[in-house]
Formats: C-alpha cells, structure tokens, sequence
C-alpha cells in the first residue's frame, strides 16, 4: 500500500495551496507495521507545521502590507526571517522589514510588520511544556523527552530549558506586587466587621529543607509549605482549597506578598482567621510575622512528639546502664510531654529544668546520662524560646482544630523533592532554586496554564 498525505489551505483571499507532507509504504502488515511509526508521525508534524506557518504569515503580511492610512503598499526595505522553535520542529518565519509610507510624517524610517505579534522565539506551547516538565523533572531528562516524542530539532539541550523555564520564572517574579510592609492591611478595622462571614480557618504549615550551593559554598535554605482552606461556606460538598509555595529566604525579596498573594488566591479576608504552623524555627517564623491582624503562630505538635520520641530513644541507652534512673527519666519525659499537650509550658519548663539538674549530677561518670542531659537541655531551649506559641492542644484537638501540619511535610518533599537534596550531585544557586521553587509550586497548585493565559490570551482556550 501506498499512502500520499496532502494540506491543503484555504486562505481568506479563497485561493488554495497544496502540499504533498508525507508518502507512506507498507507492504505485509505487521503489529510494528500497523498504523504509522513515530519516525513517521514527526515527519507528518513537521512538514504540516512548516506550511501552516508559512501561509499563517503570508496572509497576515498581505493584510498587513497595505498603509491602514492611503492604502499604498509599504515599500521592502529588507527580507529576513526568524527562526522560531516549536513543539513540531524549528520554522523559519518570515520577518521583513519595510519602509514607512510616505502619507505618514512622522516615526521611525522602517518597522517590522511581525513585531505586532512575534514575542520571542519560541512558541508560547513549547515554552509552556519545557517549563512544566523542568519543574518537575532535571533539564536534561526534559530535553531528551521532548526530542523523543516530538519533531522539535536537535538544537534542545538541557541548558536551553534551564534557560526558558528562568525566562519563566523572572516573568512571574516581575507581575509580584512590591513587598508588604509590615502591618499593611487592606481597609479599616470597621470595613473588616462588614465583610461577609469568611471560610474557615485559613492553616499555613511552614518548614524548611537543605539544598547544596554551587561552588562548594555549603547549604543554603529553602522554605516551602502549604497553606490549607478549613472549608468555604459555599461549598456543599466542604472542598477545600490547599496550595504550596516556596522560596529561598535569603534570596527572595518579596517572601509576605508571595505568602499574601497566595493566601488573597484562596480568598482569605482580612477578617478570617490565619493559623501558620511551623516547627519554631526563627526564619520559618519571621515571613508570617505582621502578615494578617488576625494571624496567629503555633509550635506544630508533630514537630514536638518528634523531639521528644527521639528524647525517649537516648534514655534506652541509659535505662541499660541505669535501670530505675533511666526508667524514671523516660517517665519524666512523658509528663512533660503530657504537660505540653495541655499547653502547660511554664510546669513543663520546670520539670525540664529539674530533670536537667538531675541528670547533671552522674553526667560525669556516664556518657548515656551525658547525651540525655544534652538532648534534654536542647529540648528546654526550644521550648523556652516557642513558649508563647504553645497552644492548649487538647482543647484545640477536641474543637477540631488543627494541632499539626504533618499533612506539610509531603509538600515539603514534593516541593523541595530529591532533586533538590544532598544525596545528589545536582548544584544549587540560590536564584536558580528559588526559581525553579515558583514554576514548580504553580505546576504543583494546577496554574501555570492560567498564567500563561494571561500572557497569551488564546493559549489553550478554556472549554465553554
Ligand atoms: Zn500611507
């Protein structure tokens, strides 16, 4: 069999042009004979976009060539084409450059027509799919895919998505508002009375990861976390709204609007209630800090069980050596963490402070006291300097509030993923990870398509 794959367009002036794309051969068929190979589908793609977009720009130079004004044609100054990268292969667009017409006095001597919608060189689809899949998986993993797939020429290399999710990136950057001043809030304290009833309590959990620096400068912090909507009041079905974010604290300059930003997409109010949950670390807590009136810091009570289960893993070490010392210990550790959960600092803070007395006195004479007296003493700093973010967690607990963010630390591993950590080779600067950080919580949050919509307002049109 032999099969012919003709286009054929028909522009507006209703003339039509002809192209043969593709002649298929088959002769036995075969399951790797049936239908067309990839080889063969690429060659397709590739010839029926190289046409589409030569007659797509020829009409629209025609149209374009006759002066809006007087009607003559503008005059050639010089031919010039551009070459263009899409998903079905690199095009070499026309791009002329012509005279002003005469009938105008005014302006620059030449222009280019195709400057009226010619923005870069790379099609809004391509720069749309190499900024998805960098978000998500490593430059170079992206480049061998699409070039797998797709007619997209062999010029793609790891370092041009690196480059093209940037440029992405820094767009998204420029259209955050300026930073918010500390204690900014919207409208009055009376105009907050009048809003309507707001959702939910708004939860934003917070945590920090490690990413090794380029140039053997160490590590550098990554904040993500991910803010959840308790429940919309007009939602019956109690959908709730949760959405990530990230950045590099010492990079970014903008931490309360990209964090405000966010929660403004969820429809926080400024009367609505804002929990952030952290593990109390001291930079984790200054972007909340003056964000919202109504926001309020909370010691995660997942971080603290943490602590103290390790706690309770070094007195095994001393209860061999020191049975009832070490038995006592571990009962003390869990009083203390009874305490706690009631929101009892100042008692907690006490017994740890007696329980570190304790223990100092044979710290001397036995290393498995010495490391539960460190761990201890660790333990009373930390809770000493979150004292005033320690809850009442049981009542929190019974009213159905929110006592852990748990539910974070998979957003954390997701947005700060392998890729990211330190097993790996992967080298980080601190712009290039805070980068990467905005594509990839907007891919994660389901909104990269509606931004680029924004910038391309015909991009994959919503379905009516
Ligand atoms: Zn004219």
């Amino acid at each position: 069999m032999n099969l012919r794959v003709e286009v054929v367009s028909m522009g507006a002036d209703g003339i039509e042009q002809r192209r043969q794309v593709l002649s298929l051969e088959r002769q036995e068929l075969a399951m790797e004979t049936l239908g067309m190979s990839l080889v063969e589908s690429k060659a397709l793609l590739e010839s029926v976009q190289d046409f589409m977009i030569a007659q797509q720009v020829a009409e629209d130079l025609e149209r374009r060539r006759a002066c809006s004004h007087c009607g003559r044609r503008h005059a050639m100054k010089d031919f010039g084409t551009t070459l263009v990268k899409t998903l079905f292969g690199p095009v070499n667009v026309p791009n002329p450059r012509w005279h002003r017409c005469p009938c105008q006095p005014e302006g620059p001597q030449t222009f280019r027509p195709t400057n009226t919608w010619l923005q870069g060189t790379t099609s809004a689809e391509m720069l749309y799919m190499e900024t998805k899949w960098a978000s998500l998986i490593p430059f170079a993993k992206v480049a061998d895919l699409l070039k797998e797939v797709l007619p997209v020429g062999n010029s793609i290399h790891g370092e041009t998505i690196r480059k093209h999710m940037q440029a992405t990136a820094e767009r998204m950057e420029q259209e955050l508002g300026e930073e918010r001043q500390m204690n900014q809030y919207d409208g009055s304290e009376s105009g907050w009375e009048q809003q309507p009833l707001p959702d939910g309590t708004i939860t934003v959990g917070i945590d920090g990861g490690y990413v090794r620096a380029a140039h053997k400068q160490g590590f550098f912090e990554v904040i993500a976390g991910k803010s959840v909507v308790a429940f919309r009041r007009e939602d019956v079905d109690e959908v709730t709204s949760a959405k990530c974010f990230g950045f590099v604290q010492t990079y970014d300059e903008k931490p309360r609007r990209r964090l405000w930003e966010l929660l403004k997409s969820q429809g926080m109010q400024e009367n609505q209630q804002v929990v952030f949950m952290s593990d109390g670390g001291e930079d984790v807590r200054r972007v909340q800090q003056y964000l919202h009136p109504f926001s309020e810091h909370l010691l995660d009570w997942f971080h603290i069980t943490m602590r103290l289960t390790v706690l309770q893993q070094q007195t095994k070490g001393l209860q061999q050596e020191r049975p009832a010392t070490g038995a006592d210990v571990a009962k003390q550790l869990e009083s203390i963490k009874h305490l706690l959960w009631h929101g009892n600092t100042p008692e907690a803070l006490e017994r740890l402070t007696g329980l570190s007395i304790d223990l100092s006195l044979f710290r001397e004479h036995s290393a498995p006291a010495a490391k539960v007296a460190n761990g201890v003493a660790d333990f009373e700093t930390y809770i000493r300097n979150n004292s005033e973010f320690i809850p009442n967690f049981g009542d929190r607990w019974r009213q159905g509030q929110r006592i852990s963010t748990a539910f974070v630390e998979s957003t954390i591993n997701q947005v700060v993923s392998r890729r990211f950590v330190k097993k790996q080779q992967m080298q980080w600067t601190m712009r290039g990870a805070h980068l990467l950080l905005q594509t990839r919580t907007r891919v994660l949050n389901n909104e990269l398509e509606a931004t680029f919509r924004q910038w391309y307002p015909r991009f994959r049109p919503k379905a009516a």
